[in-house]
């Protein structure tokens, strides 16, 4: 279990004093669905680029938090009593995604020569790696890796203490892509090339299969899909949900895809604030009478 609160959140452009957010509240915990929806324009992404830690906005009030319970990393990892909140703005991006935070890339570059499977494999060590880190800091240097002589499996190559070698990501990769009802094929593919807008957006939701993250923030995955690739996208997320409790912050400019992932809270965000907070009936009524009513409900004019 964990929780992300955004309080009191206000973040302008960093290369300039331009006003972006203006006092965001929102609260998602593991295994929730929150719909974030609002115009274009309203600060949604820059919420979720905030959350992340992108160089280009600065905070300039208010607090991201994230607290964990005991079972968040399994039994990986004990959780000290001081290790139970962190301050997301002090932490580096990588940091953060240690801690469970995913934002959906938006998009990398085609890498060169890099399959899906290699990319996954790299990002799942890399989390793994820098978690370790995190939470070793406290006890000092006393546990270096030790070297016992014995590798795994040689099938498994050379993986150090703690990685997840060849052989096992491909059991966990396989079991991703079953629960996603992916095509195996997908992750032979070099990374982006040729990928339709669709077929990335799936590989968004099995990165953050892969990854587990405790809170997944996904910025418009629905933009620009067909209406069967939207299903196969939304099953995908509600199984997140479902097979691994990952709380999604579901940014949406459009009520479609709420159709299938059925958030439990949704939210709309009107100049860089939540203007209106309510349950999936918010979403329908957005539909029938647009955000006008919204701003009119709030502030008295349209
Ligand atoms: P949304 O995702 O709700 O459409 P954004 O968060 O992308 O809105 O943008 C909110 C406002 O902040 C917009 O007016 C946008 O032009 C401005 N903005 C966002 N990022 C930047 C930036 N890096 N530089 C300048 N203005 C920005
Ligand atoms: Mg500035
Ligand atoms: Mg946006």
């Amino acid at each position: 279990m964990a929780r992300l609160e955004l309080s009191n959140l206000h973040a302008e452009v960093a290369e300039g004093d331009e006003k972006i957010l203006e006092g965001v509240d929102l609260e998602v915990e593991s295994g929730e669905i929150h719909a974030l929806m609002g115009p274009n324009g309203s600060g949604k992404s820059t919420t979720a680029k905030v959350i992340a830690g992108h160089p280009a906005y600065e905070v300039t009030e208010g607090e991201v938090l994230l607290h964990l319970e005991d079972e968040e990393f399994g039994e990986d990892i004990e959780i000290d009593e001081d290790q139970r909140t962190w301050n997301l703005l002090d932490l580096e991006p990588n940091e953060r995604a240690a801690l469970g935070i995913f934002l959906g890339f938006q998009y990398p570059a085609e890498i060169e020569g890099v399959t899906m499977t290699n990319f996954l494999r790299t990002a799942l060590n890399a989390k793994i790696e820098e978690r370790e880190e995190l939470f070793e800091e406290e006890e000092g240097e006393d546990d270096e890796e030790e070297d016992d002589g014995f590798e795994s499996s040689p099938m498994e190559g050379p993986a150090d203490e703690g990685e997840v070698g060849v052989a096992e990501f491909q059991q966990i990769l396989q079991e991703k892509m079953e629960q996603l009802d992916m095509d195996e094929k997908f992750a032979q593919r070099y990374l982006n090339a040729g990928f339709s807008g669709g077929e990335k957006k799936q590989n968004e939701v099995l990165q953050a299969a892969i990854l587990e993250p405790s809170v997944a923030v996904l910025d418009e995955i629905d933009s620009g899909l067909d209406i069967d690739r939207l299903q196969d996208v939304s099953e995908g997320i509600n199984a997140l949900r479902d097979e691994q409790g990952t709380g999604i912050l579901q940014i949406t400019h459009y009520q479609r895809i709420l159709d299938y992932v059925e958030p439990d809270h949704v939210h709309v965000m009107l100049d860089g604030q939540i203007a209106k907070s309510g349950g999936p009936e918010l979403a329908e009524k957005l539909e029938d009478k647009g955000y006008d009513w919204v701003r009119e409900d709030v502030y008295g004019t349209a």
